[in-house]
Formats: structure tokens, sequence, C-alpha cells
């Protein structure tokens, strides 16, 4: 017997003419777009073939072969003949690579029991399938539905996409047996994601206080910025309109910050400097090297364009555009724009407050005596300084010993006071099951084992409604888990459009990895003469050795596809420059 697959399905019924293929044509780009991997089984006719007469498949299996491959550099399809009947449906389902995909996607197999999602629509004319079928776990109509199952609005292909995900989510949850299945990098961190929702209180602060917080909403230009035309360089204000003239007679001086309300007339001209708005007349200004003085008289020794060296109205900031969207990070340039419009305060989102503890009785802090077999507690400094750099408040609580009591008090009160709850420590399997006792009494906390090294195992869930994240105890591991899932998951909850920088650079030494995984190395990168990213790694790779990432300036990815990267081959380069400082 063909073992159950570990891979979440999900089906669609419906009757026909509902519109099934094109709904999954249109639900699987979506779906795509967040980061899962699909798999599509469908059920076809009895005659129907995906060859073509005239192909050398096609002849081949003409001529006797039951078993045809055919396989290319970029696809391979297996065509079988058979005589049997209907393949077995859990064969079919073993025959797909788990380990490259996040779910399966089931169009037809109707006898077949599995969580199924109901499409109907009104004008098909057909009743709802729903009370017959135990099988279906919501109902997609054009019309209200009379059923406790989640009702979706068969028109919205994002509301369903949002419920395929959170089903993705919820289905790994239950998957909690060792062994069970495993999850690719990408569809964990958007698993997460799709959980989480921006935190929404917001705080007036001082625009001295407001580097490295989250602007709350648009900041939309009062003024213009600059308020009016003025000059750019030292030198003389002209009129265009009177540049054949040759020669001008000065009028005046224009400084910054003492506007000339007297308009300069043809023949005449200025002296200006830098920031000074042009008076009325001046819309010209020639730097005072290119520009010969004889008494009052001025004359321009190079070619003059109208218009030159004028820095316009509203060229940096117009009057009612968007100077800062919702959702920024307030970096040096982002405050300067706000003073540059007048803000003494910006309304920013509050600061997410993220609980951190350690586990295991094993473990101490610094400036403690080591007791045998002991050691210093790592994580909690390493995980303060990353949550701290992505602009979070920090509630340490310490160490927490392995006691059920305490732990469970202190969770409890960890997930009332702050916004995210971490905790390092305890997840592994061959770990006190206490932990995950608690955890499990407390909320809803998935333990997944996710296709990456370092960083498996990770548990994600929440405390009521907050979310947690039980990092693994290794401090590499810890911290690749930190930046692949927690900081995602940070600017999210800061309502932030964030993407990490990801670029390509070409391998100066050999790298191992295994097929299906996604390998985290620890990188040192640099650019050589001609400008091309080379990358080695840090040395030993182990997941405790921490002094790995404290040498290094990057992480370096190695795909699931890749098994093995060759000398000069390409790789992706996750630079840590301002995400670990
Ligand atoms: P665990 O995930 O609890 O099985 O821990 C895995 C490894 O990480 C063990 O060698 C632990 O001693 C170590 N470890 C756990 N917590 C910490 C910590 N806070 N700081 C440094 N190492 C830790
Ligand atoms: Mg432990």
């Amino acid at each position: 017997m063909t073992p159950a697959p570990t891979l979440p399905l999900l089906g669609f019924a419906a009757w026909s003419g509902t519109g099934k293929t094109t709904l999954l044509e249109q639900l699987i780009p979506l779906l795509v777009s967040r980061g899962l991997r699909l798999g599509v089984l469908k059920h076809a006719h009895h005659d129907f073939d995906i060859d073509q007469p005239g192909k050398d498949s096609h002849r081949l299996r003409q001529a006797g072969a039951s078993q045809m491959m055919v396989a290319s550099r970029r696809r391979h399809a297996r065509i079988i003949e058979t005589d049997l009947g209907e393949a077995d449906f859990r064969e079919l389902l073993a025959s797909f690579d788990q380990r490259s995909l996040d779910l399966l996607l089931v169009e037809g197999f109707k006898h077949e029991h599995f969580p199924k999602i109901e499409l109907h629509r009104a004008a098909i004319g057909k009743p709802l399938l729903f009370p017959l079928d135990r099988d279906i776990i919501a109902v997609a109509s054009d019309q209200p539905a009379e059923t406790t199952l989640p009702r979706l609005d068969i028109n919205d292909l994002e509301a369903i996409a949002d419920f395929v995900c959170a089903y993705l989510v919820q289905s790994r949850q239950q998957e909690q047996a060792p062994g069970a299945g495993f999850l690719s990098v990408e569809g964990a961190r958007q698993a997460i994601l799709d959980t989480l929702e921006p935190a929404t209180r917001s705080i007036d602060l001082p625009l001295a206080r407001c580097h490295g917080a989250v602007l709350a909403g648009d900041l939309v230009s009062p003024i213009n910025v600059p308020p009016h035309a003025n000059s750019a360089m030292d030198g003389i204000g002209l009129r265009s309109d009177d540049l054949a003239a040759g020669r001008w007679q000065l009028v005046g001086e224009v400084l910054a910050g003492q506007p000339r309300s007297a308009p300069v007339l043809a023949g005449q001209a200025v002296q200006i400097m830098t920031g000074a708005p042009l008076p009325p007349g001046v819309d010209t200004v020639v730097m005072r090297e290119e520009t010969r003085l004889d008494g009052e008289w001025v004359s321009v020794s190079a070619p003059v364009k109208a218009g030159q060296n004028v820095r316009q109205a509203g060229e940096d900031l117009a009057l009612g555009a968007v100077a800062i969207a919702a959702g920024t990070r307030l970096g040096a340039p982002q405050l300067g724009l706000a003073a540059s419009l007048g803000q003494a305060t910006l309304t920013v989102r509050a600061p997410l407050k993220v609980a951190l503890f350690s586990t295991g009785d094993e473990v101490q802090a610094p400036g403690e005596t080591l007791a045998p077999g002991h050691i210093f507690d790592s994580n909690r400094f390493t995980l303060m300084a990353l949550i701290a750099g992505a602009g979070c408040e920090v509630m340490d609580l310490g160490i927490i010993p392995d006691d059920p009591a305490i732990l469970r008090q202190q969770l409890a009160q960890a997930a009332g006071d702050a916004d995210l709850v971490l905790s390092s420590g305890g997840v592994s399997v061959g770990n006190a099951d206490f932990i995950k006792q608690v955890l499990a009494e407390l909320g809803q906390i998935a333990f997944w084992r996710i296709q990456m090294r370092p960083g498996r195992p990770l548990a994600f869930g929440k405390l009521g409604q907050t979310p947690f994240f039980g990092l693994p105890g290794n401090p590499v591991a810890a911290m690749i888990c930190f930046l692949q899932f927690v900081e995602p998951a940070i600017a999210r909850l800061q309502g932030r459009v964030w993407q990490p920088l990801r670029l390509s650079a070409l391998a100066e030494q050999q790298m191992k990895s295994r097929p299906g995984r996604t390998e985290f190395l620890r990188g040192i990168f640099h650019q050589d003469a001609s400008g091309v990213l080379r990358v080695r790694t840090t040395g030993p790779q182990g997941s405790g050795i921490l002094s790995s990432m404290a040498d290094a300036n990057c992480l370096i990815e190695i795909v699931p596809a890749q098994p093995a990267i060759a000398v000069g081959e390409r790789v992706w380069i996750h630079p840590l420059q301002g995400r670990v400082a």
C-alpha cells in the first residue's frame, strides 16, 4: 500500500458548467504570487491522450512501449498505458515530488475523500452540493448560501486565495507528528505572513525621536518645496526674454532669505546668491565664474540657456503630493523631508513590543559562574539586538527554566503584554515535551519542519491573539530563522512594505547542499575589479558556530533545486548590512 501523501490536498467540487478550470486558471497565479509551489492533479475522460499522432513518443507507444518517458532539459512526462481501469488515487498522489510542492490542487476525483471547496453559480440552476458532501469545507458562490461553513464570493479570487492560504496554515498545524511534512522556506514564510495583520496603534512623536519608526499614514506635502523658485548658484540673475542684450545694468543684490519684490526690467540684472528667491522678472542665472563685472555693468563669457541654474518651486516636493508613503520606515532622508515640510511631529505606528526569553536548564546568563555542562545564553543577546534593529521594543523575560508552571505563567503574561513573543530553544524533537504541551494549552502552535538548514525546527502560532515564534536553540539557526521568518513578520505587523535585498554572486569555492532543501551558508562577498560580486563561505558552517555569523557579511542561499555549487556558479546572497548590525 502506498503511504499516505504528506502534502496538503485541496479539491474543488462543482456541477459541470460552473467554470472550475477557468477559476483554477485564475486562482493559481494568485497562489503562486504568494509563494506557494503548486501541484495539480486533474481527472480526465478515459479517451484522453496528452500525446499526438506523429510525435516520436506517440510512434514508440504505438510500437508497443507500455511506459513512455519523454524528457528534456525543461520538463519531462511519463505516459503509462494501462488496461487496469482507474489509477489508484493515492498512487497518483504519491507520484508527485512532495518535497518541491506546498499544496496539491485536485480537480475531479469526486468520489475520493479529501477537503474540497464547493464552487457554485446560481445561473447553472443546480442545488448546492455541500449538504450531501462531507468533504466540502467552504462554499464559494455568487448567491448567499445557508450554511455554517465558511462562505466565499466565487468572483472574489483574492478572498478564495486567502482561504486557501489559511487552510494551508491550518493543515500544517494539524500535522505535528515527527516526520509528518516539510515546508519550503517560502511556503512557511507566506503561511506565517498570511496569519498576520498590521497592528493599528499609532502615536505622535516629535520629529527628533522618529528615527526608525514607521509612518502611520501618508505624509502629504502642505507646501511646495522649495516654496519659491530660487537660484542654484551664486551669480547673476537675468530675464530670459532679454538674453540678446549682451550687457546688463546691475540693480541690486538678492541674498538667501531676503526676497526682492521690485521687478527686474529689460536691460537689468541682479547679483543673486544660492538659495535666494528669484525676484519678479528673473528666470535665469549665470554662475559668477562666467560673468565679467565692469562697474555697474555685467556681461557673460559663456553661452546662456533660458531657465538655467534655477530650482523651480515644488521641484523637490509639490503641494498636495505624497511626500512619504504610509508604511515607510523613517531614516535620515525621510526625517529631512518631513522637516523640510515643517512637520515638528509625525504620526507613527506605536513600536511593537516583543517579549523574548530563552529556555533550557543548561542555559545561564552571562556574568554567572558557569556550572559544569552549562553554556551561556547567547541567543537572547543576538535576538535583542535584532528586535531593536527592526524598530521594536524588547521585553526581556530572561531565561525560563524547564518548569511547566513557570513557563505557563510567563507565556500567558507575555502574550497579554506583548505584540509578539519569541523564544529560543526547546522546540526540537529531542526536547522535553512539556514546552509543546504548555504551548498547546495556551494557543494554536504548529511545529514545523522546514526544508532548510540551519533553522528547522520552528514553532509558530498564536497565543490567544499574539503571534509566537519558538526559534531553534542553536545560535546560528536562531539568527537565520529570525532573518527568514521573524523579520518579515515584524515588517508585516508594522505595516511596512519590505523586501530583503537579494543579489546574485559567483561562487569562489565549491559549496554543498542537499537537493530539496534550502541551505543558508554564512558568506563573505566582495566586488572584484570588474565589478562582479563574488562570494565565499566563512569556513566551518555548524549551526552552533556563532563566529561564522560574526565573520559573515551575507547569507548565501542555495535553493532546493541546486544540489551543489561549482566554482564560478551563481548563488543568491542576502547582504547582512543593516540587518544584523
Ligand atoms: P534546543 O533547540 O533547545 O534543543 O537547543 C539546541 C542547542 O542550542 C543546544 O546545544 C542548546 O544548548 C543550544 N542553546 C539553546 N538555547 C541557547 C541559548 N539561549 N544560547 C545559546 N545556545 C543555546
Ligand atoms: Mg533546550
